[in-house]
């Protein structure tokens, strides 16, 4: 049921109050960065608004950021200060800039050879790490996260013979069409206003549904013609929204049974274990300090039944939360290993690089081989180029075996424990409606008490004027967040001072924005 708590009128800051602070943070921000405004002037004339990428303007700052160097936890940015990164390239560095097993690749094999459109013995390794890890034997690679769920909705699609898809409320799986689509809110389902350049209509091949609602995924698939549900394990891309208990069991229990692939997209929440979601959630690791994770659960590993939650606090769960942050990981019997047919992986693990890889059954990789094999000879809409080139397949081989280990996950987790916490004492000590959730290494604010159980939830809850303020008055002060919403990435590098300094920085904003 939705809490009545929740969804009251919040009382913090007006508006009037975001915008003073808002306007004082932006003259400071234009005087201390006099290079980056020079810069992203001058870029104008090449660049759509003066950005190499055009989201790289959607900052809060009057201008971006342009950045000179990155090292571990740390930017340098054109106008030489120093940076603490929570941001991480939005997941792309979550393991920090520039790792030196990574440097150390590159410098190796640089003059090797980057791409051949061949398959080498690297491959192989690639593979077996993977497996080792997810769980699932079969393995392709593509140049991007985008790529990787593009394609796999494709071979869904292609060995199902089924023509939709389902995705969750609030998604989002990089640039795919297909996705774009949400909950309209007379009913139904509408194409994403922000998709630029789709003339047709793609709502009626993809089902939506709102996650955590296990009735509504039951009647979208029962028709029997969804080749795929294609999910994060926990949405990560509107604000934060954790799956209920046992209700990712459900999801894997209903795909069965209406011969529905299921798809999880682990591009985010592979900073929740070295196995991702799929396999810490097993071990219930994202829901506690999470340092357990370093053991990748094994298939039949289960404890008895006991309270699954303890990731998130509000005000009033403040108190469990923090109980349950330091307790010891139990399995709910129910909470079984995930097992999805096909697994996403992106952005960090070719080092920051392009490069990307999604997983699969034996079974599933034998219906696509199949459906290759009888089609008509030529391009079959998946693949390009530039994946699974040597280079590539080089840096995976490095951040899988060197990199993405246990104990880095152990650093990653008690850093990111010790900002959820520190940003929680902060925001109770005002009294302020909101909450902080935090899964392994991420962690969100979101601007409202209880954590969301839904994407209509979660978009609620958003508040644009206030978290413009809050990342630029963060930014003024040395911290960079991820632009799109209130995250929080930890990496192996951050130490516990430069937790401190974020939290430090939050409670300077806040006090900031009460008194303008
Ligand atoms: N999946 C998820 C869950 C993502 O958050 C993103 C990007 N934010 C992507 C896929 C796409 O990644 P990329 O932009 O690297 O293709």
């Amino acid at each position: 049921m939705p809490n009545a708590a929740a969804d009251a009128p919040q009382a913090d800051f007006s508006s009037a109050q975001i915008a003073r602070f808002f306007a004082a943070e932006s003259q400071r921000f234009r005087a201390t960065h006099p290079r980056c405004a020079a810069l992203h002037a001058q870029a104008q004339r090449h660049f759509l608004f003066g950005v190499p990428m055009h989201w790289m303007a959607d900052t809060p700052a009057p201008f971006p950021l342009f950045v000179d160097a990155a090292q571990g936890a740390r930017l340098v940015d054109a106008d030489g200060h120093e940076i603490i990164d929570f941001c991480l390239g939005d997941t792309g560095a979550m393991f920090g800039h520039s790792p030196a097993p990574i440097a150390r690749t590159l410098a190796e094999f640089g003059a090797q050879g980057a791409t051949t459109m061949l398959p080498s013995a690297v491959a192989l390794e690639v593979a077996a790490l993977l497996e080792a890890r997810f769980g699932l034997p079969m393995w392709q690679f593509t140049a991007t996260a985008s790529d990787a769920n593009r394609f796999l909705l494709r071979w869904a699609r292609a060995i199902t013979g089924r023509p939709c898809i389902l995705v969750f409320h609030g998604c989002y799986h990089g640039t795919v069409d297909d996705t774009f689509i949400d909950l309209a809110e007379g009913g139904g389902t509408r194409m994403r206003a922000s998709l630029l350049g789709q003339v047709h209509d793609l709502t009626p091949t993809t089902r939506v549904v709102e996650f955590n609602d296990s009735a509504a995924l039951e009647a979208a698939l029962a028709p029997g013609d969804v080749a795929c549900v294609l999910t994060e394990p926990v949405l990560t891309n509107i604000g934060m929204v954790l799956p209920e208990p046992g209700f990712l069991q459900t999801l894997r229990a209903l795909t069965r049974r209406h011969g529905t692939l299921l798809a999880f997209d682990e591009t985010h929440t592979i900073s929740c274990g070295p196995g991702g979601y799929t396999r810490a959630d097993g071990l219930g690791a994202c829901r506690t300090l999470g340092v357990e994770s370093e053991n990748v659960p094994q298939r039949g590993q289960f404890l008895p039944d006991s309270p699954p939650h303890g990731a998130t606090m509000g005000q009033e769960a403040g108190k469990k939360w923090a109980a349950a942050a330091h307790s010891q990981p139990t399995i709910p019997k129910s909470d079984r290993l995930l097992e999805p047919d096909m697994l996403v992986l992106g952005k960090p693990i070719a080092g920051g690089t392009p490069g990307a890889a999604y997983g699969f059954s034996a079974e599933v990789g034998a219906r696509m081989q199949a459906v290759k094999a009888a089609a008509a000879p030529g391009h079959s809409g998946i693949g390009t180029t530039l994946s699974a080139g040597l280079l590539t397949l080089r840096l995976m081989r490095t951040m899988l075996a060197e990199v993405m280990d246990g104990p880095a996950y152990a650093r990653m987790f008690t850093t990111a424990t010790r900002v959820a916490e520190g940003l929680q004492a902060q925001i109770a000590a005002r009294a302020l409606p909101w909450s902080v959730t935090r899964i392994g290494a991420r962690c969100e604010v979101q601007f409202r008490p209880t954590p969301p159980r839904n994407g209509s939830e979660a978009r609620a809850a958003f508040r644009n004027d206030l978290e413009a303020a809050l990342q630029l008055a963060l930014l003024n002060r040395g911290v960079l967040l991820t632009p799109f919403h209130n995250m929080v990435l930890a990496c192996p590098a951050h130490t516990a001072q430069d937790a401190d300094t974020l939290v430090a920085a939050f409670a300077d904003a806040l006090d900031g924005l009460a008194g303008a």
